[in-house]
């Protein structure tokens, strides 16, 4: 006899199973590294094989892809992107400058730290990252999320003060709706 909980986990490795099969990813090119993303998804390396592809829209992906450096004004079109994605959803944070800022590192108008502002999943290091590493990124996220370690999401929501305290202290003109989850 199975009880609850048990056929609760069951549903869980099912759901997980069928998430990390198919990850709809909107690209957000920000940065140089964008230019490796086309290879990556056409007929070269081909991603799609790996149940990985583009989606038009935020709504419709479960992925947000930030490929490079950030400056102030592009932080807030992706925070405004990400919150409109459908829970559950990840972050792949692509190139040195999403992890600490790269060549950039003390540009008066870029970032240095993805994850202070929005929670980052994977990491691909490099400046740029080949089309080799950018499909270990996404094997690294989907071994994630089949064990149900891919929460960034959920963390985003149960540390939504201290995210948006960090969103605000950089972006002057806040005008963006504040959910209520
Ligand atoms: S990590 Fe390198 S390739 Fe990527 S955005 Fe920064 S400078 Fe450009």
């Amino acid at each position: 006899m199975v009880n609850d909980k048990e056929s609760q986990k069951i549903v869980d490795i099912i759901q997980n199973f069928a998430r990390q099969s198919s990850l709809f990813v909107l690209a957000y090119g920000t940065g140089c590294g964008a230019i490796e993303i086309p290879p990556t998804m056409t007929s070269r390396y081909d991603a799609e094989r790996f149940g990985i592809r583009g989606a038009a829209t935020p709504r419709q992906a479960d992925v947000l892809l930030i490929t490079g450096y950030l400056a102030t004004k592009s932080l807030k079109r992706v925070i405004r992107a990400y919150e409109q994605m459908q829970n559950p959803k990840y972050i792949i944070g692509f190139g040195s400058c999403t992890i600490n800022g790269g060549m950039y590192w003390d540009s008066y108008n870029t970032i240095n730290r993805l994850d202070m502002y929005i929670p980052v999943d994977v990491y691909i290091n490099g400046c740029m990252p080949r089309p080799e590493a950018v499909i270990a990124g996404f094997a690294k996220l989907q071994k994630l999320i089949q064990a149900g370690k891919a929460d960034g999401w959920d963390r985003y929501q149960k540390n939504l003060e201290f995210y948006r305290g960090n969103q605000k202290k950089i972006i002057h003109n806040w005008v963006m709706p504040d959910y209520n989850w």
